[in-house]
């Protein structure tokens, strides 16, 4: 049942949902606009490069990516380095900074680490990472404007390096948060969790969206439908597509051994959003604002493991127990 706005708060403050964490006014911010998007950044000769960079074209296989011991030790790195990435990147932002600052940050700590920054040239994206400010869903094109203070901005970070792709994500706060944007980062942040620790081998995938949306609904938030998670390893975007709302004609069985990312993004009004035209951003059409976690997991014999971590365990995304 999704919490109306008349309903007593999920936090437990005893407020009507609108007078606490779902108070309009302190959740909408004003429209991004688009800024000035800068050149492509090089990346030195010596990095490998997927073969989209090179060719222009995909040739490995869209099937689920099911990993073998060897191909998982390097899947393990892809994803510590982009777990790495995120975690610096994150630490930069501030107000003021530009997201556009932000993608140079990161684009230098790929090649620092090793790796190629996997959004850059693919399908025509010329950045090195995804920065979706407040209203933007996802896909925000990294530019010349300057985060401001109580902004919210998802930072979509995904490493190329030893033949394989490791993709996370996380909204950072930006100077000091509004206790309803506090309430939609936290909850996108839980129902991100919730639904990795609901995968189990030979079980429907949809064990996900059924521990995301009941979750995030009870909340009175919203789940995007059209963008889900995907498979990954040697291929950036493999099947299966990882739904995080309920769809029963989703009949696909989790195996052990395979890789994909659970992603959700969470609306604070009606998850409907538009595509801006430079062909990437997508905005929520009431311009509400909206969170968005994600991790790489590699499905065990019981349950799954978050491989976007350090080899110390540290993420920005959000970590396990
Ligand atoms: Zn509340």
């Amino acid at each position: 049942m999704k919490l109306k706005s008349n309903d007593p708060c999920w936090c437990g403050s005893g407020a009507k949902h609108k007078r606490c964490h779902g108070d309009r006014h302190a959740l909408l911010r004003p429209p991004v606009r688009l800024g000035r998007v800068s050149a492509p950044r090089p990346v030195p000769d010596a990095i490998p490069r997927p073969d989209y960079v090179t060719t222009g074209v995909i040739s490995t296989p869209r099937t689920p990516q099911i990993q073998d011991p060897e191909s998982l030790i390097r899947l393990r790195r892809a994803c510590a380095v982009a777990a790495e990435v995120l975690i610096r990147t994150g630490e930069q932002v501030d107000v003021g900074r530009t997201t556009d600052e932000l993608d140079a940050f990161a684009h230098d700590t790929y090649i620092e680490l090793g790796a190629y920054p996997s959004d850059l040239h693919y399908r025509g994206y010329t950045k090195s990472v995804c920065t979706s400010v407040n209203g933007v869903v996802c896909h925000g094109i990294p530019d010349d404007r300057p985060l401001e203070d109580g902004d919210i901005v998802n930072i979509d970070v995904t490493a190329y390096i030893d033949g394989m792709h490791g993709d996370t994500s996380a909204t950072f706060h930006v100077g000091t948060p509004s206790a309803a944007l506090a309430g939609l980062v936290d909850t996108t942040r839980e129902a991100t969790l919730r639904g990795i620790a609901a995968i189990r081998p030979f079980e429907p995938l949809q064990r996900i969206a059924e521990a995301i949306e009941p979750f995030a609904e009870s909340r009175g938030y919203s789940v995007v439908r059209e963008y889900g998670g995907h498979g990954i390893g040697v291929t950036f975007h493999a099947d299966p597509h990882v739904n995080h709302h309920i769809d029963r004609r989703d009949d696909v069985i989790v195996l052990p051994g395979m890789t994909f990312t659970v992603e959700p993004m969470l609306t604070s009004g009606p998850a409907t959003f538009h595509q801006a035209a430079d062909g990437w951003t997508e905005h929520t059409d009431d311009n509400r604002p909206s969170a968005q976690f994600e991790h790489t997991v590699l499905v065990t014999d019981s349950g799954a493991e978050i491989l976007t971590i350090t080899d110390d365990g540290r993420s920005a995304a959000a970590r396990v127990g």
